[in-house]
């Protein structure tokens, strides 16, 4: 058992079996010992690669998107160009150098980026030095400005709750104590006033998973688009309501047990875009489109091929595998989705539709 392991075998015999979402929360951002907190997973050599890391495209791409919806909205003097999640801060720094031809976008735009995990916040630091980013720990912290922000695979590291159905009641999953190590176990049954909706869709014996952190961030983002203008591009895997159980440990590019030594394993779960899209109301939401058809009608083809022009022998083949990898069906392109968030009477970000 790890260290963060046997803390948390200690918490449960003072306190009890513990939710999922505390557990997750435990394994992925303990200050101490939590997975993200102490090391930076992304790349070839980590846990798992993200899109900005296959490919710049993405970035660009996104980046514009948000600087036309910008534009669109009047180009408002001084906003929020805000990331969630910012991991490495390739993203944000693809989104910086492909809006530099935008007039007027780099001087309105204030740089916030909200990052719980100190190692990585380094990491972006260095990265970003020159667009003097503000860092937060929570959504709450955000000025009171037009808000243009991006979250691409963030949502899905938030910490989830799951239950079964169980008549018209609900048995959570509780990580509980398992001789020397810890295992999933069912409650007893119980009412979960926040599932009543699932008893229309659920049969009995049916797992339904609910994330109140994603919800409580989507309603503040939400209330901050309808109220002072600005959108939200929110990418990830996932679909628009969630059924069955997603929840997923990574460990060098491979599934691992979810159980077994706490905080050193990436832990996800598939992100319910219509819990998401409801929180955020008033601010109206796109419909839910997949990553491979997005980024197309943004134009990663005419990006592609330009880009190819310049390279030549093995940097070539990669970029071509690169943008294979981010928009074919087999690959990314239909397991990821994208939905936007937009003012009412506004147009949808480019890319994707009302
Ligand atoms: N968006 C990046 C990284 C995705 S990994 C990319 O596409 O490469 C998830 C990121 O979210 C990490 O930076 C992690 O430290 C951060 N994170 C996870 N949970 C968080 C929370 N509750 N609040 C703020 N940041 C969080």
């Amino acid at each position: 058992m790890t260290p963060l392991g046997d803390l948390i075998l200690a918490q449960i015999d003072a306190d009890g079996p513990m939710t999922l979402a505390d557990y997750m929360a435990l394994c992925l951002m303990h200050p101490k010992h939590g997975y993200y907190a102490t090391r930076d997973p992304f790349g070839t050599a980590g846990d798992f690669t993200t899109a900005p890391e296959i490919s710049q495209m993405f970035g660009e791409l996104l980046g514009l998107s948000l600087a036309q919806t910008w534009l669109d909205q009047g180009a408002p003097s001084a906003f929020a160009l805000a990331e969630l999640g910012p991991g490495r801060g390739t993203l944000m720094a693809d989104i910086l150098r492909a809006t530099h031809g935008v007039p007027g976008f780099h001087a309105a735009a204030q740089v916030h980026l909200v990052e719980t995990s100190q190692t990585l916040r380094a990491v972006q630091a260095k990265r970003l030095e020159g667009c003097a980013p503000i860092w937060h720990s929570g959504v709450e912290a955000l000025p009171e400005l037009p808000l243009f922000l991006i979250a691409n695979e963030f949502f899905d590291a938030l910490p989830i709750r799951q239950a079964q159905r169980s008549g018209d009641a609900w048995r959570e999953l509780m990580v509980s104590r398992d001789g020397a190590s810890l295992s999933p176990a069912l409650s007893a049954p119980t009412l979960l006033p926040m599932l009543t909706h699932r008893l229309e869709d659920t049969a009995e014996g049916d797992i339904v998973e609910f994330c109140p952190t994603g919800t409580r961030i989507a309603a503040q983002i939400g209330k901050q688009i309808a109220q002072f203008g600005g959108a939200a591009l929110i990418v990830d895997y996932g679909d628009w309501r969630a059924l069955g159980d997603t929840f997923q440990a990574l460990r060098a590019h491979a599934a691992a047990d979810p159980y077994a030594d706490p905080g050193t394993a990436d832990l996800t779960a598939h992100v319910d875009f219509e819990a998401l899209a409801l929180a955020a109301a008033p601010a109206q939401h796109t419909r839910l489109s997949t990553q491979g058809v997005v980024l197309e009608r943004l134009g990663i083809a005419q990006r592609a091929q330009k880009l190819a022009d310049a390279l030549g022998g093995e940097a070539r083949s990669a970029h071509v595998a690169a943008h294979r990898r981010l928009t074919h069906p087999d690959e990314m392109g239909t397991l990821f989705k994208v939905m936007g968030l937009y003012p009412e009477g506004a147009a949808p970000p480019p890319g994707l539709v009302s």
